[in-house]
């Protein structure tokens, strides 16, 4: 068992509208997981709506301001959250042993979480996908996955958290 400190996981949907070439509206969605190191009240929620509208808009420049939608809801606790192949958690002072040894906790116990839930007839749970993790010889600190330990570079650094590339 572990001891390791799980944190509160909030998925986050944008919906928004772009114009067609005949002039119609198309509905887009993207919806992405964010970590927060604790619960959100109303107040947290909003800003994470706001800081969420904005990076939205400023990707992309056939979006309507006026018909993006943001929700957000808790999804679970956990101490590591996947992103596009890679994982994160909050950086707590772990050093990179303690980080990998916790990490391959996490995924142990995913991996029975899933096979449970498949055992059990049940959806499949996409806030937890692996998305590759399931091999130890993908993990890693950069993009190619070659060093042994998790990322702690500025951009980790600046959002206070380490990542596990895979
Ligand atoms: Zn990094």
């Amino acid at each position: 068992m572990t001891n390791d400190p799980k944190f509160p996981i909030y998925l986050i949907d944008n919906y928004w509208t772009e114009d067609g070439k005949d002039g119609d509206r198309i509905v887009q969605h993207s919806a992405g997981l964010i970590m927060s190191s604790d619960v959100l009240d109303s107040a947290g929620r909003e800003e994470l709506i706001r800081r969420s509208t904005e990076g939205m808009l400023g990707s992309r420049e056939s979006k309507n301001p006026d018909h993006m939608v943001t929700e957000i809801g808790f999804s679970h606790y956990e101490t590591w959250y996947v992103r596009w192949f890679s994982h994160r958690t909050i950086d707590v002072g772990q050093t990179d042993e303690e980080a990998l040894r916790s990490f391959e906790d996490f995924v142990l116990r995913t991996e029975v979480y899933h096979e449970r839930r498949r055992y059990l007839g049940l959806p499949e749970d996409g806030d937890r996908f692996l998305m590759g993790a399931e091999d130890r010889w993908r993990w890693g600190a950069k993009e190619s996955g070659d060093d042994m330990a998790p990322c702690r570079c500025d951009g980790c650094k600046k959002n206070g958290v380490l990542t596990i590339v895979h």
